[in-house]
């Protein structure tokens, strides 16, 4: 906290690299296991179609080189500058501190509140993305990805990185300490990849698996303009744009997208 009173590259360059070699952790690793060395095949895949190749949707042609480098030039950055001011911003006094009494419950209790906060945000934030000239501009650059891995999660335009991760500006009034902004921003990156593999979770004997991906946002990297949150709230379910992939479900779906293009006509 001493070190980050002034700006100064040195400190916040740390974050940076700090933040990088995380992602190529979380996603590069998942990356490597599941598609270079395809340890677990198919097994509890969403989508055999393999990542794109020679496409000229995305950038360098490539899906995971585009996935790679809207992560990692665009996504890390905005994460670490979000870090680095608010970490300044915490040692000038600009964000309110946690309570010395009854510290560690205060902590456990933010751990326990920022992921509700964030798909809360997250879902209002992915609405206003799919509006008609933001989708266009902004979030169709994520949407290029039809089928999705790790690296997919975190490739997004400049504007979407801004919008999704200044939910950690909300401690300028919600207080709290540098664990908890750094955790604050490590949920929402480091759990984009792992909700992006493509697979249900990693095998590890014929019972066990570790959840990863959830066929819930899958859905919506199919078919666009539904499932807009996550699972741990059913936003989706109370504002009805939920899609469980059912055939019941699925006609809901297609009901509702008639029903918006036939609006959309006469407001032409
Ligand atoms: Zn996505
Ligand atoms: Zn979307």
């Amino acid at each position: 906290m001493e070190r980050c009173r002034q700006f100064a590259w040195d400190w916040v360059a740390e974050i940076f690299v700090r933040n990088l070699v995380l992602m190529f952790i979380v996603a590069g690793g998942l990356h490597l296991y599941l598609y270079t060395f395809n340890k677990q095949a198919n097994e509890r895949q969403y989508d055999a179609r393999p990542l794109g190749k020679n496409k000229r949707v995305f950038t360098f042609n490539n899906q995971v080189f585009d996935n790679m480098f809207w992560t990692c030039v665009s996504g890390v950055t905005i994460w670490s500058g979000y870090e680095a001011l608010m970490m300044w911003s915490m040692a000038n006094g600009y964000v309110p501190a946690l309570p010395e009494a009854n510290h560690f419950g205060w902590v456990a209790l933010l751990i326990f509140l920022i992921p509700i906060w964030e798909t809360f945000y997250f879902y209002l934030v992915h609405r206003l993305l799919h509006w008609p000239p933001l989708y266009k501009l902004v979030h169709s650059l994520h949407h290029r990805n039809t089928n999705i891995g790790p690296w997919s999660g975190l490739s997004m335009h400049p504007v979407e990185h801004l919008l999704y991760l200044g939910s950690v500006m909300i401690h300028f009034i919600i207080p709290a300490n540098p664990l908890i902004i750094i955790y604050h921003l490590q949920y929402f990156t480091l759990s984009a990849a792992t909700t992006h593999t493509g697979y249900e979770g990693l095998v590890f004997s014929k019972r066990n698996y570790l959840p990863l991906g959830t066929f819930h946002h899958q859905m919506h990297h199919r078919y666009f303009e539904c499932n807009y949150g996550g699972l741990e709230i059913p936003w989706d379910h109370w504002f009805g744009s939920f899609h469980d992939g059912t055939e019941a479900s699925h006609k809901d779906f297609l009901n509702r997208r008639m029903q918006q293009q036939a609006k959309n006509q006469k407001r032409n």
